[in-house]
């Protein structure tokens, strides 16, 4: 049996195959691609292709695909064999340096927003150098940026890369302004940590909401949920045990750090972390482990839910976007560095950090926002819907000296001139833990944790990485030009801290006092749901700095709001959809049928002897008789609030009538049925309850 060194990323194209398959000239060029973002020589692609190929077929590949992400947020593939004919009438296996650089998929069926008029069906895909080509299946998949016949972005790498660029060059001025003249480039690197419900197939077969939508629409509470704290970090199950190890071995050949697992706080909820790398591979490697995860599940008789939030009651998923940003020195810039100076730097990129998340809060906001994801924030377990940082008491202090000119207490009582010298040294567990904020300093790194566990952690990134830029890009033009460097610096922390300290936030960020303080004291922004949010990607102040920094064109952000929204609205209609036809082909019948067979006994009963009472049974048929004409009028009202959605004018107006009118309608439906699930004789309830779902894996 191999160990782990020997197979880990063996199906991977990477660093060690290419060394060894590569002419020395060209992966020379090739790694100056990669590690600096230097052009692609189009020249190279010839031999790319070649050893790609060998390599593939000698691991038994027989297909190529672009491997892409469109804005469905799952990944997009289409499968080329390689053979080609040869004159003799046999194939040979081809595989060209034109194929490996650019594809033409048929793009009229994925989303664009208007991007791409619907009579130009082409697409394009483009090779991403930047993340290793690997093989899954029979399959060498090489990764691509995907963007329209007219040259705009249909998918969620474009932009992502564009935001490392945009970041790469505001950070490398900063750097350079410290006397850095060697680094040559900055990147973000990012460590998701996922959630994820695994539920046994059997009881997801037998639910129509779960197959539907991902998630359970009705269900009673059961008699246990997650009130004894007795899954976080507990034991794993045997067959819990085997999925994960199996998983573990796939993506390890996939070449994907998975690190750390354990049971959740949710009954049959799990988390894997792999170790963080540069965002952009981070986020191919975060949809290649979403895809295994729901591949290896089936093959153990089990599914895995990665929807946020699959039952009510019960903690949501979510997703831990761990981000950081590095210099190819291997120098972590939100690391707190042993001299002043290194800590002088620290503190202007903790402030870019601190300004960016106050400035573009709705940014961050909308990059996590759909209907899933909408049910957890706010909720009483996720991050809410406001957004602040937590810094701890430490840095905290060292912020508040800095804006009030007092000496720093926590170290020697010297007035502080940069406001740096006395900066602590920080164990980066010197903080105490914040569970409950949206955004968390953790001692060399920010933890966004607003992600829902399905969101493609592209967004998030783009945004952070384009909103940090901008702040970076605001310091650099001002210092750039200073007359005295040191003062200029020490003035514009200050002025970082006064103007944004509003959004950090050390507290109980599940508290409702912190969100009416929030919100009325602070002035911070509260938008509860995707069709409160989604409309703001278009507020002047984000299309400006997004098209400043080359992220997105003004069109890319038009077409993504609208796609955000229909989504949102798309998977609203089909869940209110889900629940008419449970309710009026499932629920209703069952509780009917329940109370008709109570009232036969009654009438049995009493034809014994009249003077039976049969209170307990009268009562039940009454009650549950009542349930089920409740139930029916209420899945009729649900009807009416889907039929007025044709009502609406835009995708604007039909989300906030999703919002306003199908939701509440779909709340009060869920009551009634749910109420009447504790009413019924479980033989007669049609699905499996909640209790049978969340301990169905043994
Ligand atoms: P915690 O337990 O505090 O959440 P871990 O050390 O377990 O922290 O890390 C959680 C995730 O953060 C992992 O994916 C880890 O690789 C990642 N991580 C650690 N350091 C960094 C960093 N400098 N930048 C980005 N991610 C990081
Ligand atoms: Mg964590």
């Amino acid at each position: 049996m191999k160990t782990i060194p020997e197979y880990f990323g063996s199906m991977v194209f990477d660093d060690r195959v290419m060394k060894a398959k590569l002419p020395a000239k060209v992966y020379a060029s090739l790694k100056h691609t990669i590690d600096e973002g230097a052009a692609l020589d189009p020249g190279l692609a010839n031999a790319v292709a070649a050893a790609m190929k060998d390599w593939a077929i000698s691991k038994g590949a027989t297909h190529f695909t672009h491997w892409f992400q469109p804005l469905t947020g799952i990944t997009a593939e289409k499968h080329d064999s390689f053979i080609a004919p040869s004159p003799d009438g046999g194939v040979i296996m081809e595989f060209s340096g034109k194929g490996l650089i650019k594809g033409e998929p048929d793009a009229s069926s994925f989303p664009s927003g208007g991007l791409r008029a619907t009579f130009e069906a082409r697409g394009y895909t483009a090779w991403d150098p930047t993340s290793y080509a690997f093989i899954k299946g029979n399959t060498l998949c090489i990764p691509t940026a995907f963007c329209s016949y007219g040259g705009h972005a249909l998918d969620k790498k474009t932009p992502l890369l564009r935001s490392m660029e945009a970041l790469n060059k505001q950070a490398l001025r900063i750097l350079r302004l410290f006397g850095n003249t060697t680094a040559r480039h900055v990147s973000s690197s990012v460590g998701p940590e996922q959630e994820y419900f695994l539920i046994s197939k059997e009881m997801y077969d037998a639910r129509p909401d779960l197959r539907f939508t991902g998630r359970t629409l009705f269900g009673a509470k059961p008699p246990k949920g997650q009130e004894m704290d007795d899954h976080y970090f507990g034991a794993i199950k045997p067959k819990v045990a085997a999925y994960m190890a199996e998983l573990n071995e796939e993506l390890w050949k996939l070449g994907i750090m998975a690190k750390t697992e354990h049971n959740e706080v949710a009954p049959a909820q799990h988390e894997l972390a792999p170790i963080f790398t540069t965002t952009n591979i981070a986020t191919d490697h975060n949809q290649l482990t979403m895809e295994m995860m729901q591949k290896i599940a089936s093959k153990h008789g089990l599914v895995c839910l990665l929807h946020e939030k699959p039952f009510a009651g019960i903690n949501g998923s979510g997703k831990h976007n761990n981000w950081s940003i590095e210099t190819d020195e291997g120098v972590n810039l939100l690391s707190p560095g042993e001299t002043p100076y290194e800590n002088a730097q620290f503190l202007l990129f903790l402030c870019a950090v601190i300004k960016a998340v106050d400035d573009y809060q709705d940014l961050l906001r909308i990059s996590v926002a759909t209907a899933g994801n909408d049910h957890r924030l706010g909720a009483n377990e996720a991050p809410p819907a406001v957004i602040s940082m937590f810094l701890g008491d430490e840095l905290n202090a060292v912020l508040e000296a800095i804006e009030n000119d007092t000496p720093y207490q926590g170290a020697e009582k010297t007035q502080m001139k940069l406001g740096v010298d006395v900066l602590p040294k920080f164990n980066r567990d010197a903080t105490d833990r914040n569970r409950t904020s949206p955004f968390a300093y953790t001692g060399n790194k920010f933890e966004f944790r607003m992600l829902g566990s399905s969101n493609s952690i592209a967004c998030a990134n783009i945004m952070l990485n384009a909103a940090v830029a901008e702040s970076l890009k605001i310091y650099a033009d001002r210092l750039e030009g200073a007359p005295d460097f040191e003062t200029a610096l020490h003035e514009m922390i200050k002025k970082t801290i006064k103007d944004h300290k509003r959004i950090i936030f050390n507290g109980n960020g599940y508290d409702d006092a912190w969100i009416k303080e929030a919100t009325e004291v602070r002035g911070l922004l509260n938008y509860r749901t995707t069709a409160d949010c989604m409309p703001h990607l278009l507020d002047k102040k984000n299309v400006a700095m997004l098209t400043a920094h080359k992220v997105f064109t003004v069109e890319e952000l038009r077409s993504r709001r609208d796609i955000m929204l229909e989504n949102y609205c798309k998977t609203v209609t089909i869940e209110a959809n889900t629940m008419i036809d449970m309710a009026a082909t499932l629920i209703a019948p069952a509780v009917a049928r329940f109370s008709a067979d109570i009232a036969r006994n009654v009438a049995a009963k009493k034809a014994v002897d009249p003077s039976i009472a049969c209170a307990y049974e009268t009562g039940l048929v009454k009650k549950l008789s009542d349930l089920a004409d409740v139930i029916s009028a209420r899945t009729a009202e649900l009807q009416n609030a889907v039929i007025g959605l044709c009502e609406a004018g835009d995708i604007v107006e039909e989300s906030g009538l999703i919002r306003d009118k199908v939701l509440p309608k779909m709340c009060e439906l869920r009551l009634a049925c749910d109420e009447a699930e504790t009413k019924t004789d479980k033989k007669y309830w049609p699905m499996p309850t909640y209790a049978d779902i969340l301990f169905s894996v043994r």
